[in-house]
């Protein structure tokens, strides 16, 4: 087994070893989140501007979306435009113009950068600002960068609602508090968190991204803000420059996680804790009673995350404290030290952390344990399996609803199903 880079020891009370690597890569990048996003809001339209290897991406992650009209598509760069032969730039209004006139329920149009577009060094931010000029007040045309180098695929997220947060309309200093939530949740979940807000006493709720970009929430420094997912930090960091105030917490995963993070908000809405505790019982109770059924099958388990999706910390707290499964080592592409305090100190001690790739060195890791379960990107999963080690593909996780009380029993499932169908396969 081949040593780790760098062993940095926390100097911070319990704060567990983190290995940090940096080698080869092995994960999608952050135009995979045009999936899930351009379901979220539908008044949106994602146009990459790319090769046809990003037409490939999309197409082959979206492959459902063959039936309907889809509300994303490539724009291709050809060899001559990387070779700087066509004014590409003339070609993009071209195509935005076309797509625009057959297309007029498209209310906000995102350019998305990609890899070519940036080795060419094509200004998205400059056609972004030429094209909204041009289709306003119709059409509010946006740009982020979704390109591979580097990055991560949930980082497309936070880079799209990171283009956001400019737009938000200004709330003034005297405004009444409000509460946004970040990151993109499937409705239902969304749905369920605003009930529950309500029921706590916290009426003034909205969301980034809500269902529709035209109704993006005001911002202003009576706004605080919670995090629904872990890797949101340039959209955390634009809204704090906008005056909003981040609510610090767990992140909202299994009945631990979501009573944190309600808890957190009520406190910054000065709602009295004991209210909250009776209105989150019942939620509580049947959480905890769905998630017993998973404990008996997962409790002693070993789980090995790979770095992939950014979820891997909030989501070994949750395997590790509610489900009893033993965390051999808890990989993370970034470790948003920030975002993450309450959820490292939640962590059993001592815990395997690492930071970063270096995906040889994690695979000669994982085969020398031999974990019960490996959690991994879909290029490793395979390879894996074949060796007889059980897998679950991190991409799965952002793709589901696994968020808030109703669905940690569901959460808990996505884990125990690898297992069973290995015990099956077995017999
Ligand atoms: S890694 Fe780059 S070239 Fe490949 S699909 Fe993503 S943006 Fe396109």
């Amino acid at each position: 087994m081949n040593a780790p880079a760098v062993i940095d020891r926390q100097s911070e009370g319990d704060c567990a070893p983190v290995i940090k690597e940096r080698g080869q890569r092995e994960v999608f990048c952050g135009l995979t989140g045009i999936i899930w996003l351009h379901r979220k809001m539908q008044d949106a339209f994602f146009l990459v501007v790319g090769s046809r290897t990003c037409a490939h991406l999309l197409q082959s992650a979206a492959g459902v979306m063959i039936f309907a009209e889809p509300r994303f598509a490539t724009a291709i760069m050809e060899e001559r435009d990387l070779a700087g032969l066509a004014d590409a730039n003339e070609e993009l209004d071209r195509i935005v113009d076309q797509l625009l006139a057959r297309r007029p329920e498209i209310k906000s149009l995102f350019l998305v950068g990609s890899c070519p577009s940036e080795v060419i060094k094509l200004d998205l931010s400059k056609a972004a600002q030429r094209l909204g000029a041009k289709h306003a007040p119709h059409v509010r045309v946006l740009n982020y960068s979704g390109s591979g180098i580097e990055t991560t695929f949930t980082e497309g997220e936070d880079a799209c609602l990171a283009s956001l947060v400019p737009e938000m309309p200004v709330l003034a200093a005297g405004a009444p508090a409000n509460l946004v939530v970040v990151g993109s949740l499937p409705d239902i979940v969304e749905d369920q968190f605003r009930r529950l807000f309500a029921e706590m006493g916290i009426a003034n709720v909205a969301s980034l991204p809500e269902r529709a970009v035209a109704d993006l929430p005001g911002v202003g420094p009576n706004t605080c803000f919670l995090l629904a997912q872990p890797f949101l930090n340039e959209t955390a960091h634009l809204l704090e420059k906008r005056g909003a105030t981040r609510i610090d917490a767990l992140f909202p995963f299994g009945v631990e996680g979501t009573s944190n993070w309600l808890h957190a908000a009520a406190r910054a809405f000065a709602i009295d804790s004991d209210h909250v505790d009776r209105v989150l019982q019942p939620y509580q109770d049947r959480a905890h009673k769905a998630l017993a059924h998973q404990r008996d099958r997962l409790a002693g388990k070993t789980i090995f995350f790979m770095p992939d999706s950014q979820l891997e910390i909030p989501l070994a707290r949750f395997l590790a404290n509610e489900l009893g499964m033993v965390l051999t080592e808890v990989g993370t592409p970034y470790l948003h030290r920030t975002h993450l305090t309450q959820e490292l100190a939640a962590l059993p001690p001592g815990v395997q952390l690492s930071e970063g790739q270096d995906v040889d060195k994690q695979l000669d890791r994982v085969r020398a344990i031999r974990p019960d379960l490996t959690v991994c990107g879909l290029g490793l999963a395979n390879p894996l399996e074949a060796e007889g080690l059980s897998t679950k593909w991190a991409i799965e996780l952002v793709f589901s609803p696994i968020h808030g009380f109703d669905q940690a029993g569901d959460l808990a499932e996505l884990f125990a199903r690898p297992l069973r169908r290995r015990d099956v396969l077995r017999v």
